[in-house]
């Protein structure tokens, strides 16, 4: 049984904010906490820093590659759209 707990408190700047407000990430048993997009991307930049760039290479051009497509596509809608 999880608990839904109804407050949250940022691990950047410890504002405690509600529920379906900020943004809340899960790893495992580790929740991170943040109250706005500002908090989370200090945050994230800072881990990304962090992780060696060998490791995360990969992902990141993976991801890069799922946005490429996703863009070629919106492009190809719009063109046929005209
Ligand atoms: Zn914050």
């Amino acid at each position: 049984m999880s608990v839904v707990k109804s407050k949250h408190k940022c691990v950047v700047c410890g504002r405690v904010f509600p529920s379906g407000q900020g943004i809340i990430i899960n790893i495992e048993d580790l929740t991170l906490e943040f109250h706005s997009n500002r908090c989370f991307s200090k945050f994230t930049r800072e881990l990304l820093r962090r992780i060696p760039t060998h490791e995360i290479k990969g992902y990141a051009k993976r991801l890069l590659e799922e946005y490429s497509e996703i863009l070629l596509q919106k492009a190809k809608l719009k063109s046929k759209k005209i």
